[in-house]
Parts: C-alpha cells; structure tokens; sequence
C-alpha cells in the first residue's frame, strides 16, 4: 500500500483512543475541566456504569459563545499559549485535547454560558461533527453530557468491561477528586441514585469519612509535614492509617501532586517503606497523601492521561515523602513490641514449598532422582499427638514422642481448611450452603474491584451472590465452611485480594487465604477435648501441618532433651 496522511476523522479516533480509554477517562477529563473553571460545584451522572451517558454539571466561568465549538478543536485551550508555560502549569489541563477526543468518539451535548453573558449556548456533536446548535438560557457554567461513548469505534467498545467495573472506575476517580478538593462539592448519581456526596468543608478529614466510612476515617492519623529541601518547599499533608488497620492490596494508596490524582510507583515505594516491619506482609496501609511542590520541579505532560508524571529529583520527594509519614507513624502509632525468641523452626514459605515441590515432581516425571533438597521434607509430617489441654484459648497443649507440642488452634484450622478447599476445588466441588434468610452486604470502596470477574470467581468458590444494585449485594450461600465466619468481612477480603494486579494467580491465592482465615476457629475460642483432638487429627491428615496457608507456624515444638536442658537434667 502507498504511504498517504489517514483522513482526519481516522487520525480523530487513533488520538481519541489515547485519551478515552474507558468512560472514567471521560469523568477524569471532564472534572478537570469544572475544577479548572473555577467550580465549587461539581455533579457527576451516570447511567450504566457509563456506558449509556455521563454527565457533568458545574458552576464554574462557562464557555463564551463564541468560542464554544473551538472549545472542541483539537489543541484548543485556554490554559497555556507558549511552551514555557508548559514548566509551571497551575491547571489540571494544559493539552487542549480532551473535549475533542471525547467528542470524537460519542454523541455529545454541551450547555454553557459564560458569567459576562445573559444567554447560553447549546451544541450537539455526533462523532466529533456539530449536528446542532442554540441560544439556550441556562445558568452560569457548563453541563456536558456523554451518550453511548465509542458508538462509532465498536473495537473499543468491546473491550469495556462489565457495567459494574467500568462504575467502580468512575466511583474511585469521583472519589479521588473528592478527597484533592475538599473545598469544592462534589456528588455521584449513579442510574439515579446519590452514591457519593462531599461537603465541600475544606476539610480532607470530612471527605475520608464519606469515602472510606467513620470506623475507618476515625483511626487515620493526620500527616502534616513541610520542608525546605534540595526542590524548595515541599509539603506533604493527608492521613495515613495507623499500623493495626491495613488492607489486602495496594490500590488504598492515594497520592494527589499539586492537586493531579496521579499513580506513581515511587511514591507508593516511599510509603511502603515508612511502614516497613509495622505491617504483617503482604497487607498495605491506607494512604492519602497531598504532595504540594514547586510545579517546576514536575513533569505532567508524559502521557495523554496526565495520570503518569517525572519528578525532576524523584531522590529528594522519595524521602520527604517517606521521612513525612515515618515520622507520623513514630510520633502517633503505638508500635507492637516483639515478644519472645523467634520461632526456631524455619518458615517454610508457600511460595517455596511450591517450588519444592514442582522441582521434585518435575525431576520424578523425567525418571531422575530427586536431589534430597527438592524432595518434599518428610520430616514434615506430624507424629501422632495425645492432646493435653489448652492455653489462652488460643493454643492446643499436645504431647508426642518427640516431646510438647503448643499448636496455635486458627493456624492449625486455617492449614487443614485451605488443603481441603484445594482439594475441593480441584474437583470443581466446594461445599456450599443456602443461608436461611438471604444477607445483604454493602461492598463499599473497592477500588480498581473487576465487580463482574470478582463475583464470578466468588460464586465458583461456593457463593451465591448477586447484584442488588449500586454498592449492596444479596448473598444467598456460602461455602460451608464459612457458615459460621463473619460473611460480609470475609466476602470484602476475598474481593480486596482480587483486585491486586499482580502475577494472574496470586490474587486468587490470596482470596482462598482469605476465605479460609475467616472459616477458621479463631483464637480466644474455648475448644473442647474432643474439638481439639478432631482438629489435630486433621492437622496430622495435612501435608503441610507446620505452616499456615500464609507461612506462619502452626506449632512451636519443645523437643524432650529442650526440656532436659532447660530443667538441667543434662
Ligand atoms: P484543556 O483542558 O487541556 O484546555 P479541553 O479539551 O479539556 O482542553 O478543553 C478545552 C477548553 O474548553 C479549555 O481550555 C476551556 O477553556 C474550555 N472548557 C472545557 N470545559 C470547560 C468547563 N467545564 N467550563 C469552562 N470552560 C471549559
Ligand atoms: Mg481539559
């Protein structure tokens, strides 16, 4: 084929596509605009998921007549004319691009007047060509509204996600926006229903509460950090939960540079780092953190979403950010003092006992001997126990021929749960049960949650749950081993854990993990001899009776010649 210039409505749709990704870049863009426009109310529509139409009302300068369809010109703005500006942008925007390839890729109606002006103007676009305008007398500010983003590119429109995903998207970045400007006010109707409101207070802390719930908003813990470094002034403020309240995964972290939501994996490494040895692994803290700098010293315009951006000293923000909420956590947090000697018995990880395994099985497959290394640790098993009593409600006193046994009763339980939920997944059978009456349950801020996927994987894991519209759910069974567990906690777990974009499996490992911790018998649980003399009899059956399902051990073992020693015998 000869090389020839794509017609403008085919280069319209390629630029589109890098913009509008989902219909939450439609929101993103469009709520940057209002706050750029100086809004101080800002109202987000939506109906299904986006999918349908998204409408954004606010009441900021509104656009002058006669500059309304420019408005939808490819790098048309108002925000920068020279490249120079381009070093210290005060807005949000700067690209010009947004309104355009928006435009491009939906049927779009603009209402707008301008506050020097005493009539508005109304204009339809279809596929980024204006199909009609008006006079329209409407008050101050601008409400665009989105209908059936990407009718007219149906390869993106395959690629959205189920309704319910592409809602969470939006319901996150609201959010978001939300906790950036606690000045200005700002609601979420999603299929007609308030799903999200701020006050407008000024006040982030008023803003957690409607985002994360009061228990949560109660325990955070208030940064407010400022200082002259290497950039000039930085300023990190916002909270940060304490070191007992954390989640399964890492989108709670929220970080806002001069007012941009932006995703930044050095940032969430500063923070990461700050808690370092206060979280149990593999659980992260919830984080929102306000980064105010020198705009000089940022780089927004790496990417077309502007989500993306380059510190120019990335060293120095690194540890203003991680020595700000460090020192937080040190001044504030109680830190949970290490008791007693470490477990003697070495840790045998999951992930290592996996590759243990597989290395063994490999070597047995191809006919070879298995280097004693890779075998799976015979000396693993359990010898058979004589249950003796039990401690704190908490550990199971047990003799054996090798002398005392103190076996923690939940890890113990969580170790012969999750070999049987394997096992009954491997047959594709886990046990379910109907609940008497159904259990509604709120999945509230589930950031970056796949609702469709996560539901899905629920119900093959013995669930039966489904939609009840916006954030509440109807459960109807469990698996049975969760009859008795906190349901809507565990089934909250089980999703966080999902949501990890990680490595395709480990989020669904996390989620077994989760399923059976809550299943488990918990510590400070009375147990009966006999209860207790079933659970080691399971424990022995396990093929891994001496770690949890998340690498803790289930037993400290006292062999008869410690004792000798320490009574000194010998
Ligand atoms: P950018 O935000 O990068 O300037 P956009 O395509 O998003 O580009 O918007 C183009 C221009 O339209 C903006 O520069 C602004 O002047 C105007 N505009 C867009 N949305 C609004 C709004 N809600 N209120 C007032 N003016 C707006
Ligand atoms: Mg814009």
């Amino acid at each position: 084929m000869p090389i020839r210039v794509l017609s403008e409505e085919v280069a319209a749709k390629i630029a589109a596509g890098e913009v509008v990704e989902r219909p939450a870049s439609v929101v993103k863009e469009l709520v940057e605009n209002s706050i750029d426009a100086g809004a101080r109310e800002i109202k987000v529509e939506v109906r299904r998921g986006g999918r349908r139409l998204m409408r954004v009302i606010d009441d900021g300068t509104g656009i002058p007549a006669a500059e309304v369809e420019l408005a939808f010109a490819r790098h048309a703005t108002s925000k920068i004319a020279s490249v120079e500006e381009l070093a210290s942008i005060a807005t949000l925007g700067f690209r010009g691009e947004a309104l355009a390839s928006i435009a491009a890729v939906s049927q779009l109606t603009i209402v707008t007047r301008a506050a020097e002006e005493d009539v508005g103007t109304l204009l339809r676009l279809e596929g980024g060509k204006v199909t009609h305008r008006q006079k329209k007398g409407c008050p101050q500010g601008t409400v665009i509204t989105v209908e059936n983003l990407f009718y007219n590119v149906p390869a993106r429109l395959k690629f959205l996600r189920a309704e319910t995903t592409e809602r969470k998207h939006i319901d996150g970045l609201v959010y978001r926006y939300g906790m950036a400007y606690p000045h200005l006010r700002f609601s979420l109707l999603n299929d007609g229903r308030l799903t999200f409101q701020s006050l407008g207070s000024g006040e982030l802390y008023d803003v957690l509460i409607e985002v994360y719930g009061l228990e949560v908003a109660q325990q955070m813990i208030e940064v407010r950090s400022s200082e002259t470094n290497d950039l000039g002034l930085v300023d990190v403020h916002g909270y940060i939960s304490p070191p007992s309240l954390h989640r399964a995964n890492r989108s709670y972290l929220t970080f806002f540079v001069n007012g941009r939501w932006v995703k930044d994996r050095m940032l969430s490494y500063a923070v990461s780092e700050a808690y370092r040895t206060l979280l149990p692994t593999g659980r992260h803290p919830i984080v929102v953190l306000r980064l105010e700098l020198d705009p000089s010293q940022v780089d927004i315009n790496v990417h077309p979403t502007k989500s993306e951006i380059r510190f120019l000293d990335s060293n120095a923000v690194f540890a203003a950010v991680q020595k700000a909420v460090r020192r937080t956590l040190v001044d504030q947090a109680p830190i949970p003092r290490m008791m007693g000697r470490p477990s003697q018995q070495p840790v045998l990880d999951m992930e290592r006992w996996r590759r243990l395994v597989e290395v063994g099985t490999q070597a047995r497959a191809v006919g070879i001997e298995a280097p004693s290394a890779f075998e799976f640790p015979e000396s693993a098993k359990l010898p058979p126990l004589r249950v003796l009593g039990q401690v704190a409600q908490t550990y199971i006193i047990a003799e054996g021929p090798e002398g005392l046994y103190l076996i923690d009763q939940h890890a113990a339980h969580e170790r012969v749960l999750y070999e049987r939920l394997l096992a009954e997944r491997a047959k594709m059978a886990v046990a379910s049960q109907s609940l008497l009456e159904p259990l509604t349950i709120e999945l509230p801020f589930q950031p970056g949650i796949a609702g469709g996927e996560s539901l899905e994987f629920l119900n093959h894991l013995g669930f039966d749950i489904e939609p009840f519209g916006g954030e509440t759910y109807l459960v109807r069974a469990v698996p049975t081993m969760l009859a008795t567990g906190d349901i809507g906690q565990a089934i909250a777990e089980i999703v966080d854990g999902l949501t990890e974009g990680e490595a395709v499996g480990a989020g669904e490992e996390r989620a077994l993990i989760s399923l059976v911790c809550h299943s488990a018998v918990r510590a400070g649980k009375t147990l009966s001899q006999s209860e207790m003399r079933d659970l080691i009899r399971q424990l022995e059956a396990t093929t891994m009776p001496r770690t949890c399902p998340h690498g803790r051990p289930t037993m400290i073992h006292l062999s008869a010649a410690q004792l000798a020693r320490e009574f000194g015998r010998r």
